[in-house]
């Protein structure tokens, strides 16, 4: 279904636009814009959408969800007439601002009339697009509710709601306003929700206000495969190494061991061959056929483990690698994702630890959403997991909490 062409954005599918049910000038709208296949999400949402049923589309942001629910609207809305008839619910003003483009450049043939209610910005012109009574509204949840409260929207003759990035708005605290506009809305209208992550709140959200939902699940599988063990070691940093040379020696089977500079790589490969191990490194000092018979030996079993820089790790290949170990957490949840590639690939297993400090905290929560759980705290024999310290005012006393 995937094609392998080269290409800039998302993934796409072979599929046609018009396989999914978009008309001729919508297909055309979208060949301007360089739009010729359909991704992932596209073909799944619209579809469906077509259908009438209302979807909760779990998907990383950059999958092509805008016009996943924005063709199947912009097109059931030609043949509905008058009034506001779709509500596109966003977190931040740049995403609303984005969306309301993609509307206006793909709607245009139809003629489409959109407004866009952001907060920061002056209510006059908006209250002037309002006035033209537009087709599609596109709103963060608490400007919108200033307008509704001052009588200048009506939102009884929605038909389509779209609750966009969900997750991120709930982080924003905007539950309550969604809630109010929730509760205005008429309750015959069709209801897509998109989300990176399925915290029980989003459960909630969808049980109360959508009909029977379908799901479109497009997390990766990487972060989701049930064959994974992720386990996170959380140590102080004057203790990351003494815990990735026990890692080690603790577990058995083929290891890939990322880390982020060479140094550390130069001196992993020392300290481990001393301690008896059969180890081999990739990096940017060596050379394409020291890193050849790096990998080749590690496939072979010559060497169990395998110390590779993030640089130099781009673009290996190895079929079998039941451990891999970030020394250091990645910068980006992309970049865990794509390591974690590396093992349980198909039906295998695999597990994927990492060694972090308090520094790398930020990501960890990411992460964490991203999984949609908490990563299991681990611990080697004989280095202390990391604990904040806290003190107390009045009784100085030490406080140690676990992250
Ligand atoms: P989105 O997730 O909707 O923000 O889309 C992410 C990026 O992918 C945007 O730059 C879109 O213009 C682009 N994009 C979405 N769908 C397609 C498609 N079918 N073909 C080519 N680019 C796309």
């Amino acid at each position: 279904m995937f094609s392998g062409a080269v290409h800039q954005g998302p993934p796409q599918t072979d599929l046609s636009f018009s396989d999914l049910g978009l008309n001729g000038q919508l297909v055309e709208s979208l060949v301007r814009i360089g739009f010729e296949h359909p991704t992932p999400i596209q073909a799944e949402v619209i579809p469906r959408a077509f259908d009438g049923k209302d979807i909760v589309g779990l998907a990383q942001t950059g999958s092509g969800k805008t016009a996943a629910f924005g063709l199947p609207i912009i097109q059931s809305l030609l043949v509905t007439k008058g009034g506001t008839r779709a509500l596109i619910l966003c977190p931040t003003r740049e995403i609303a601002l984005q969306t309301r483009a993609f509307i206006d450049i793909v709607g245009k043939v139809h003629k489409l009339k959109t407004a866009c209610l952001i907060g920061g910005v002056k209510m006059g012109p908006q209250i002037t697009d309002l006035q033209r009574v537009p087709d599609v509204v596109v709103a963060t949840p608490g400007r919108l509710w200033d307008h509704y409260e001052r009588k200048n929207v009506r939102l009884d003759k929605i038909e389509h709601l779209v609750m966009d990035e969900a997750d991120h708005m709930l982080d924003l605290g905007f539950l309550p306003q969604i809630t109010r506009i929730l509760g205005v809305l008429p309750t015959k209208r069709q209801t897509f929700m998109f989300s990176a992550t399925m915290p029980s709140t989003i459960e909630n959200l969808a049980r109360r206000f959508m009909n029977k939902p379908g799901l479109v699940d497009l997390r990766p599988k990487t972060l989701t495969a049930s064959g994974i063990e992720h386990r996170l070691y959380l140590v102080d940093p004057k203790d990351t190494k003494a815990c990735l040379l026990k890692l080690v020696e603790e577990e058995t089977g083929s290891m890939l061991i990322f880390l982020r500079r060479k140094v550390d790589a130069d001196w992993a490969c020392r300290q481990l061959e001393l301690e008896g191990h059969k180890v081999a490194r990739i990096h940017s000092g060596r050379t394409q056929q020291q890193r050849v018979a790096a990998l080749r030996g590690l496939s072979d079993g010559k060497h169990r483990v395998l110390l590779a820089t993030n640089v130099a790790a781009r673009g290996i290949d190895i079929p079998i690698i039941e451990h891999i170990v970030n020394f250091g957490m990645p910068d980006a949840v992309e970049d865990y994702v794509h390591r974690a590639g590396r093992t349980a690939r198909g039906a295998m297993e695999g597990t994927v630890s990492t060694v972090a400090t308090w520094q790398d905290k930020e990501i960890i929560r990411h992460l964490e959403k991203a999984i949609g759980k908490k990563l299991p705290r681990c611990e080697v024999e004989g280095v202390e997991s990391w604990t904040e310290r806290k003190q107390t005012i009045r009784g100085r006393k030490r406080l140690r909490r676990r992250f």
